[in-house]
């Protein structure tokens, strides 16, 4: 019997969670998040969340495990090509960008650092979370670098000698600054997107997606 109940993955706890909780709400979809389950039942709708970290989700989508998930175009992108090169599923769509999580993702060097565009960084370690995206920039641009992948502090790398320069995600900067660094190039521009799985969904099933997505447009409208 194919599951009757629509599943959302969600960010567990980050910068994603509250503002995706949110929208949920403003969407009508009544859930308990006050417990640490990882799968929350809705009290009005058929819809089950499940929460987890942030770089799972485009997985579980991908892997129909989930029929939606709301996350960062970063971590999608990141995921999608890490899957190319494994030779695994990555079908899925995007049905939604959403007004959150905007970023971008910049390489930083120290602030002493005489920076003259991007041949500067050549061979040069750069550490950082999501090295396919850098990877396709530097290969790009020419220039030849290794990588050193942190899913964490990046941004205090350079200072404790463990890379000469960093790429992370930015918001205001206030990150970088207070880590000596100074931001010389943004190589992608991110913001929060709803993903559905690819293949068809139960009539019924769709159905109450669109009326999710009718709701969020109605949502993202109010606040322009
Ligand atoms: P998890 O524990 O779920 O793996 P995480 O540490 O990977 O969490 P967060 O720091 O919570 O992730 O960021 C989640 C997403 O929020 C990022 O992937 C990005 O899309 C978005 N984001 C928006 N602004 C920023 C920012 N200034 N720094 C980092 N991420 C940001
Ligand atoms: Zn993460």
């Amino acid at each position: 019997m194919p599951e009757q109940r629509l599943r959302i993955a969600i960010q567990k706890k980050g910068r994603l969670s509250d503002d995706t909780v949110k929208l949920l709400k403003a969407c009508g979809v009544k859930v308990n998040l006050n417990t640490q389950r990882l799968i929350a039942h809705s009290e009005n709708m058929p819809i089950d969340i499940l929460r987890v970290r942030d770089d799972d989700i485009p997985g579980l989508v991908m892997d129909g495990v989930v029929d939606l998930g709301f996350i960062g175009q970063n971590v999608l992108e990141e995921e999608s090509m890490m899957r190319k090169v494994a030779n695994e599923p990555t079908s899925h769509k995007v049905v939604k960008e959403l007004a959150f999580g905007d970023c971008r993702f910049s390489i930083a060097v120290d602030n002493d650092f005489d920076y003259q565009g991007v041949q500067s960084l050549a061979n040069l370690r750069i550490a950082t979370t999501y090295v396919h995206i850098l990877k396709r920039f530097m290969e790009e641009a020419n220039v030849p670098y290794t990588s050193c992948m942190l899913t964490g502090s990046v941004e205090v790398a350079p200072r404790a000698g463990l890379a000469d320069a960093i790429c992370d995600l930015v918001s205001t900067g206030a990150t970088l600054e207070a880590n000596g660094l100074k931001e010389v190039e943004v190589i992608y521009r991110s913001t929060a997107v709803l993903m559905q799985r690819d293949e068809p969904l139960t009539g019924e099933k769709q159905e109450l997606v669109d009326r999710i997505l009718t709701r969020i447009d109605g949502v993202q409208t109010a606040k322009e």
